[in-house]
């Protein structure tokens, strides 16, 4: 259902950030909207921090979606989803990789 919602949520506002949730994050040393931001510091903290303020990756690896891999774009969804989302595991990528 909340996949359904996602889906039809872009195909009628272009994507997540025209519903004012979505942000792009990015830090010294990476440039945006590229894969080297997960080897980033401020990734890691995100990782383990965002949920703690209602945000989540919306694009993690192998997300059921079949949407690109994104580590920059994080969508508040509330303290309440993050949880969930945070307690089911958030894909990450094998360390060497
Ligand atoms: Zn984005």
């Amino acid at each position: 259902m909340a996949r359904q919602l996602q889906m039809e949520e872009d195909q009628v506002f272009g994507g997540e950030h025209h519903s004012g949730r979505a942000v792009d994050v990015t830090t010294e040393g990476a440039r945006a909207f590229e894969l080297e931001f997960e080897r980033t510091p401020a990734f890691e903290w995100l990782r383990e921090n965002a949920g703690r303020f209602g945000f989540r990756l919306s694009f993690p690896e192998g997300n059921p979606c079949g949407y690109a891999y994104e580590p920059w774009h994080f969508r508040w969804v509330g303290k309440i989803v993050a949880k969930q989302v945070a307690a089911s595991g958030m894909p990450r990528r094998p360390t060497g990789k």
